[in-house]
């Protein structure tokens, strides 16, 4: 904003006012940015656009997760979770529409990648549920686990997560953000050097022939090296890695792969978030059974693990964990 302030020839702190109207007030046009010239709001209105993608709908789940779905100008559908927790609101952003990675278990891979989003869209999703909330300022955490690969777009990404942390942009605690990725090891290493966030890998298996079943982006990312890689991540102090796992029936989900997995990850600051897998209609997979989640998790506590079982929410709104698919319910839009 300062360089469109200078290049109209005005003053830079132009700019930092646009900014601070934009992500600290979350105004929705650029006629209430009122210490702004009358002619300078005109210029605006006609040459930038203060909010890039459409709400098309919402849906409410039972446990009061909402889903947003938006459309981007060229008409493509993403997804955005809001997640209420005890104290806080976590917005699960997307980062691509659709996905290229093609993970067996999860229904965005389906549709194949359409486009990377702008940074400019990943921020537009924070702004606009943020502003529909009574108490704005009681979300504190995002997390990069809706649709897409987010270090498959590497540089809108980190340019969405360094406005989304700036005191001067949206100023989110670097502590309160968190990168999920499917594993692209090189960007991996790029990421611990360029920008300050907490890392969540979705790691799926514990042996190379399972995670190649599972995602197709191991055959190129071999589970060993991207375990190196996490093992090389630079950890702020007492910070940990997040690893996810999401349980199959009959896949990954045996005594033998908790005990592979506990040895794999041994040496790493990992906490382990278990997820029994969200069916949706079309998947020839299953959630295991109850007693085998717990034994999973139960070995890996006795080995000294920090491991959840994260039952997912708003699965009744297709709003959880591998349900996104940016395709409106009968009825959502109306
Ligand atoms: N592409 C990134 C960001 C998406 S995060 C990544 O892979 O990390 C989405 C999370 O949901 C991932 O951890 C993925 O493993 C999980 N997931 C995908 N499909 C799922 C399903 N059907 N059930 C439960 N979790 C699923």
């Amino acid at each position: 904003m300062e360089d469109w302030a200078k290049g109209h020839g005005l003053e830079p702190y132009r700019g930092r006012q646009i900014r601070h109207w934009m992500f600290k007030r979350l105004v929705s046009s650029f006629e209430k940015m009122t210490d702004l010239p009358k002619g300078l709001r005109k210029t605006l209105e006609q040459e930038v656009l203060i909010n890039t993608l459409d709400i098309l709908g919402t849906e409410v789940s039972r446990d009061g997760t909402k889903k947003y779905l938006f459309q981007t100008g060229d008409t493509h559908r993403i997804e955005t979770v809001l997640i209420p927790e005890r104290d806080h609101y976590t917005l699960c952003v997307s980062s691509q529409a659709g996905c290229a990675m093609n993970c067996r278990f999860c229904l965005t891979g389906r549709q194949g990648l359409k486009r990377d989003l702008k940074a400019s869209e990943i921020i537009d999703q924070v702004i606009q549920v943020k502003r529909e909330l009574d108490e704005p300022e009681r979300m504190t955490n995002i997390v990069f686990m809706g649709m897409g690969e987010p270090l498959a777009n590497y540089r809108e990404v980190t340019r969405a997560i360094e406005t989304l942390t700036e005191e001067d942009g949206m100023n989110f605690s670097h502590r309160k953000v968190t990168l999920s990725t499917c594993g692209i090891i090189r960007k991996i290493g790029e990421l611990g050097l360029d920008v300050k966030v907490n890392l969540a890998v979705s790691l799926n298996a514990a042996d190379e022939e399972t995670r190649n079943f599972l995602m197709p982006v191991n055959r190129w990312n071999p589970l060993k090296e991207l375990v190196e890689a996490c093992r090389n991540f630079p950890l702020p102090n007492r910070r940990m890695i997040t690893f996810e796992y999401v349980l199959v029936d009959g896949v990954n989900s045996g005594e033998r792969d908790a005990r592979n997995l506990a040895r794999l990850l041994s040496g790493i600051r990992a906490k382990i978030n278990l997820i029994p897998l969200n069916p949706y209609p079309g998947l020839d997979l299953s959630p295991p059974p109850m007693d085998r989640i717990l034994r999973f998790r139960e070995i890996l506590v006795n080995r000294h693990y920090t491991a959840l079982i994260r039952k997912s929410k708003g699965e009744d709104i297709s709003a959880a964990c591998g349900q996104l698919s940016g395709k409106a319910d009968r009825d959502q839009a109306a």
